[in-house]
């Protein structure tokens, strides 16, 4: 395993095209793109970001209002690399990568951090 993390991490030293590959991998980083029409589904996005970068898998991002979940313009990307890519090609366009930042669930009442205010106490 350690001497498979240290090709990857000779990554910048290859060609722009070579994506080194970890048989089963224990890496996993994640990220984010915005500004992603909700119109494109998680299909075609993984089809045109894969032509770049193998085995991303993805995951749009939801939000609650009132009691409907509305699709944002946010997609969560999964890359089974040791480190984060600066930008991926979107539809031949280069796309920033955002480190994905996990939402901490934090207690409206007591402040806490962990659980919700229903759980409280
Ligand atoms: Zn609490």
């Amino acid at each position: 395993m350690e001497e498979a993390n240290a090709i990857v991490d000779l990554q910048t030293a290859l060609p722009n095209d070579w994506i080194p590959y970890i048989p089963n991998f224990k890496v996993l980083k994640i990220g984010q793109i915005f500004g992603i029409d909700t119109e494109y589904s998680i299909e075609t996005l993984k089809e045109a970001i894969e032509a770049t970068y193998r085995d991303v898998e993805l995951e749009r991002i939801y939000r609650k209002e009132k009691d409907e979940l509305l699709a944002t313009s946010t997609i969560k990307l999964y890359f089974k690399l040791t480190t984060l890519p600066e930008r991926i090609k979107l539809f031949g366009v280069a796309t920033k990568v955002y480190p994905y930042v996990f939402n901490v669930l934090q207690c409206k009442k007591c402040y806490r951090y962990g659980h919700a205010a229903v759980n409280c106490g």
